[in-house]
């Protein structure tokens, strides 16, 4: 099939052992190639080398404050959900230096990073996590401000999606609209099928870059039961899906509920460690460090993640103003849910489920908004005041 006739959209079958050659040309493109890998029993993003490290025959076990490896029979490359990284790791790094200053004769002088120029291409990036990207892009360049750095890494970052057909199990991207099939945000989407002996890819360009690295492998137009195999996983995917979050009238419930008894509840098991805001895809709060150098010659200012379920993040003049755990849980959730919705048009989540697996309590976002929804049935808020 010739490159011209690779049309946006346009679904085509590859063998799977052509990832190689889409590996090597993004390489040669100047890329940095990130994807998923194994490492001490987690599945983590990491330069990849060659095909060889991506986590053939294995899956993930996830529930709530769980995730286990799965060896698994089908020897497919992407039988995974997600791990506990996400890409914001690199798009937006957990550490950065924002500027430094050196003392000189008559004053300081200021430099700032240069942007760095680092083009990665993310392998096997699932649908919850390319609806994180377009959130975060809502934060870091659709605002008043934009952040230079995020920018310079975001526009040049390509995207190679995997639609998802091994749900995690504490995801619920159904409910949010946000997968397990990839429907925009990407430069090339593949569908990894195995029946019986048959195993193949179907692909589909979603970019002039993703039509053109199709076009430099070996590919044949899909047929209609090919087509119909890459649809009927992501369709039995999303049947899989364990949990759910009912969005209906999520922002006004959750204004309505700040005083509701069940943030008491959740307060009782929440250790604040911080665990659901730093895995989260869409998260996005940081704190700034200034340091010097013992002589006092050098300064530098430091950009790095931070949490909101720590007192010290509420620290306004004079002290912290979320003093208790309720209160900062509260924050959390009902910034991701409701405030996040008046700031930037969006929900703060994507379905992922992270935060309920690597939370060490397993609390569970979806349970809590159904606990405050069944309460109003009980309890209606204005009783509760
Ligand atoms: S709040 Fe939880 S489920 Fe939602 S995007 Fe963040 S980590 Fe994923
Ligand atoms: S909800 Fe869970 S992960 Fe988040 S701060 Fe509390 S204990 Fe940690």
């Amino acid at each position: 099939m010739s490159a011209a006739s690779v049309n946006l959209g346009d679904e085509v079958v590859m063998e799977p052992e052509v990832l190689q050659q889409l590996l090597e040309s993004l390489r040669s493109q100047g890329y940095q190639v990130i994807g998923p890998t194994l490492r001490q029993g987690s599945l983590v993003y990491a330069p990849l080398s060659s095909l060889a490290d991506l986590p053939r025959g294995w899956g993930d076990a996830q529930e709530g404050g769980v995730f286990r490896l799965r060896k698994l029979k089908a020897p497919i490359f992407f039988g995974y959900g997600v791990g506990q990284q996400s890409w914001k790791q690199f798009l937006y790094p957990p550490r950065r230096r924002t500027w430094q200053a050196r003392r000189e004769e008559n004053g300081f002088q200021i430099q700032l990073p240069d942007e760095d120029a680092v083009k990665f291409a993310f392998i096997g990036v699932h649908a919850c996590d390319l609806a994180a990207i377009a959130v975060q892009d809502k934060v870091f360049l659709e605002g008043p401000f934009t952040d230079p750095h995020y920018r310079a890494r975001r526009e040049q970052a390509f995207i190679l999606a995997v639609n998802c057909g091994h749900p995690c199990g504490t995801g619920f991207c159904v409910s949010m609209g946000s997968g397990p099939q990839v429907t925009q945000g990407f430069d090339l989407a593949l569908t990894e099928i195995l029946q019986g002996t048959r195993h193949f890819l179907v692909a589909a360009a979603g970019s002039a870059r993703g039509q053109q690295l199709i076009a430099q492998v070996p590919h044949q137009k899909a047929l209609p039961e090919q087509r119909q195999a890459a649809a009927n996983l992501t369709a039995q995917a999303a049947r899989q899906m364990g949990r759910t979050l009912e969005t209906a009238d999520l922002k006004s419930l959750l204004y309505r509920n700040y005083e509701n008894p069940r943030w008491d509840q959740v307060a009782a098991r929440c250790l604040n460690c911080g665990n659901c805001t730093l895995v989260c895809p869409t998260c996005f709060c940081h704190t700034l460090e200034d340091t010097t150098d013992l002589t006092g010659t050098q300064a530098e200012r430091w950009r790095r993640w931070d949490v909101c379920h720590t007192v010290d993040f509420t620290y306004l003049h004079g002290g912290g103003i979320r003093n208790t755990i309720r209160s900062r849980y509260r924050q959390w959730l009902t910034h991701k849910l409701a405030t996040w919705i008046d700031q930037f048009g969006v929900l703060g989540c994507v379905g992922c489920g992270r935060c309920i697996t690597w939370c060490p309590v397993a609390i569970d976002i979806t349970e809590e908004i159904q606990a405050i929804r069944e309460s109003e049935l009980t309890t209606p808020p204005a009783a509760k005041e």
